[in-house]
């Protein structure tokens, strides 16, 4: 068998078109290696989110250049966000390349690359874009008990300092037929957790006729898995969380108790800035909302700092949200510029070391809250399905994650990766928690 080295950046909706990458490719008679060096293709699946991401893709493609200097029959592809949006010019730059696709559907266009006919990785029309799994080969998983399921690709929305909706293009949705298709499988192969996956996952359906809501979507899965899954979804805009969505994650209880809710900062000045399209009060107006319907709801956010012209008054505005929503966590990123969006041209960018200094203050003012939060929970019962075996670094046999979505360690002998137990959280860090089978 060929080997396949596959290397993946970014965000989720990348390790899912990474997963569909392997399956593809298996059908063409692939196997997965660790090696570069044995690999007769090495395939890197990029993210275009961070400048950061993106130097690391470059210094690797230095590295296997390399390896094909030694093995001129291996061959070297970049997929995913930065090919879309580099596109030729990555040939010209890396003339070694061999291959180069886009995210999402273009995916299912690889082999007939590989097979000599280069596709220019340029946006496809919508109509080609609409995700292909019912005929495609199924996904290579990586969990035996945890998938994600592609809901949507694409984004209407045009948050200035982001790349997506020029790498990913508008929002589609995939029909619910579809959808329903892929998760009975699932559930027939054991599953015991799904994770649905969208740029904007709960403005779901809009683009579909008849018209589907997110939340006529989770209630047909609802119906279909029952209580032998749980079903996760990422990541909400705050516009879209609707009333009939926050009586869904209320009522259907495959529906986890955690939503990740991006609000990216707390002054009303640098959300405008950011075209975010919400206020800070519409925002807590939405969170309150949802606590009102599941008062132990887990909320989580991203947060940019130092967004151009965020001014120190500013970030004190972020300061006071995270105080004032008390997130169970946080994913804090520090702006970084990206070509093709607006803000990447504005002219009152923040210095690096003000960036440097804001992102510790709010990630420490997060652990504390995280800390406080989580020994409050100490003497709870929760619902934990078991991810992982004995982790020697955090000295446990098992580490699962609740429905809150929290990560726990457990160090009971007798646990096994794809079992759901009760556990009575026993202790609580920042960023963990530790439990016991009672
Ligand atoms: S909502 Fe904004 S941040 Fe999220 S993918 Fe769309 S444009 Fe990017």
């Amino acid at each position: 068998m060929a080997k396949l080295k596959l290397i993946t950046f970014g965000c989720q909706a990348n390790e899912a078109d990474s997963e569909k990458i392997a399956g593809v490719l298996a059908q063409e008679g692939f196997e997965l290696t660790e090696m570069a060096e044995e690999a007769d293709l090495i395939l890197i699946n990029t993210c275009s989110i961070r400048e950061k991401a993106e130097q690391k893709v470059y210094s690797l493609l230095g590295t296997f250049q390399r390896l094909k200097v030694q093995n001129p029959r291996m061959k070297i592809g970049l997929c995913g966000c930065l090919a879309q949006r580099e596109g030729t010019r990555l040939k010209d730059r890396f003339p070694y390349l061999d291959l180069l696709a886009g995210p999402g559907a273009m995916i299912y266009r690889i082999p007939e690359m590989l097979r000599g006919s280069p596709a220019p990785p340029v946006l496809p029309r919508p109509k080609e874009l609409l995700p292909l799994y019912i005929h495609s080969p199924r996904p290579r998983r990586e969990s035996l008990f945890k998938a994600w399921v592609s809901i949507m690709e694409g984004c209407n929305y045009l948050c200035t300092f982001c790349v997506v909706p020029y790498t990913r293009g508008p929002e589609r949705s995939r029909p619910p037929e579809d959808i329903l298709a892929e998760v009975e499988d699932l559930l027939k192969q054991g599953y015991r957790e799904i994770t649905l996956l969208g740029q904007t996952v709960n403005a779901y359906g809009k683009n579909l006729k008849p018209r589907t809501r997110f939340s006529d979507l989770l209630r047909a899965i609802d119906a279909l898995v029952g209580r032998e899954m749980r079903v996760r979804f990422t990541s909400s805009h705050p516009r879209d969380l609707t009333p009939d969505l926050i009586e869904a994650v209320a009522t259907l209880k495959s529906i986890c108790e955690h939503v990740h809710l991006p609000v990216q900062a707390g002054s009303d000045r640098v959300l405008a800035r950011m075209r975010r399209l919400y206020t800070r009060q519409q925002y807590l107006e939405r969170v309150g909302a949802l606590r009102r319907a599941v008062p132990d709801i887990a909320l989580s956010t991203d947060l940019i700092v130092g967004f151009p012209g965020e001014s120190e008054e500013d970030f004190q505005e972020t300061l006071s949200l995270l105080r004032q929503v008390r997130y169970d966590s946080i994913f804090a990123f520090k702006y970084s510029a990206r070509p093709l969006t607006p803000a990447a041209t504005y002219p009152d960018q923040v210095s690096g070391e003000a960036k440097t200094e804001r992102i510790h203050t709010a990630l420490q003012l997060q652990d504390d809250i995280a800390l406080e939060k989580n020994r409050g929970r100490v003497g709870t019962i929760e619902e934990v399905l078991i991810e992982e075996g004995p982790n020697p670094k955090m000295q446990s046999t098992a580490t699962g994650r609740t429905r809150r979505n929290q990560l726990i360690h457990f160090s009971q002998e007798s646990l096994v990766p794809g079992d759901t137990v009760s556990a009575v959280i026993a202790e609580g860090y920042s960023h963990y928690l530790k439990g016991k089978i009672p």
